[in-house]
């Protein structure tokens, strides 16, 4: 069934053009469902395999297939921007360029590159690259007696981030060898779900869903 939005309509996305006249022509299609617009974006085949990889982990871990209440990509509770933060543990690991994560932060996950450009719309990548001149603007500036706002931050960040991530993942493993010890009774949580991150892998979209524990 094709649910995509006509090329009429205003541009999900914000640009104020017709959807025809501007995402359509993108990688990726706005669709209705249960009358929301959602973004549909196609999966690249990597993700794919590590997602199969990470449901082969939650058997192994779980003793069962995950359901549609799971949550498969990490198995511990996520936290408000943790798989922000997380990113960017690996983004500064692998050598991104300080400019595009100060941009990826502030523009809540974007990071454009060779394989996912054309799964962005333009006002996103434009967004982006503001976010990037900003970053470069801050660096060249000597603030004179005034502080540097970006550049202090900077320098707090990582050693911040990493203390935090090394905090979550203890948290996280901990929870997750509980909740593997007791697999199949009753938790003190008193609600096994409470503790589990699903993702779900359906139709080709992916959503992320925290159960809270009642
Ligand atoms: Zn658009």
């Amino acid at each position: 069934m094709d649910n995509e939005i006509s090329s009429e309509t205003l541009c999900p996305c914000g640009s104020g053009k017709t959807y025809g006249r501007c995402c359509k022509k993108k990688n990726f299609k706005f669709i209705t469902e249960n009358n929301e617009i959602k973004k549909e974006i196609p999966l690249h085949e990597e993700i794919i395999s590590l997602l199969e990889e990470q449901k082969k982990k939650f058997e192994l871990y779980y003793g069962r297939e995950p359901s549609d209440e799971d949550y498969v990509l990490s198995f511990g509770p996520v936290y408000g921007n943790e798989i922000l933060l997380n990113a960017v543990y690996f983004f500064r690991r692998e050598g991104i360029p300080e400019r595009n994560i100060y941009a990826y932060y502030k523009s809540d996950g974007l990071l454009p590159c060779s394989t996912n450009v054309d799964l962005l719309p333009e006002i996103e990548l434009q967004e982006y690259n503001s976010l990037c001149d900003e970053f470069d603007k801050a660096m060249e500036s000597t603030g004179g007696q005034s502080l540097n706002a970006i550049k202090y931050v900077l320098l707090t960040n990582s050693m911040i981030e990493d203390v935090s991530h090394h905090v979550i993942c203890a948290v996280i493993d901990t929870l997750n060898d509980y909740i593997h010890r007791h697999n199949g009774s009753e938790t003190i949580l008193g609600n096994r779900k409470g503790l589990l991150l699903v993702f779900r892998v359906k139709d080709n979209k992916d959503t992320a869903k925290y159960h809270a524990a009642d």
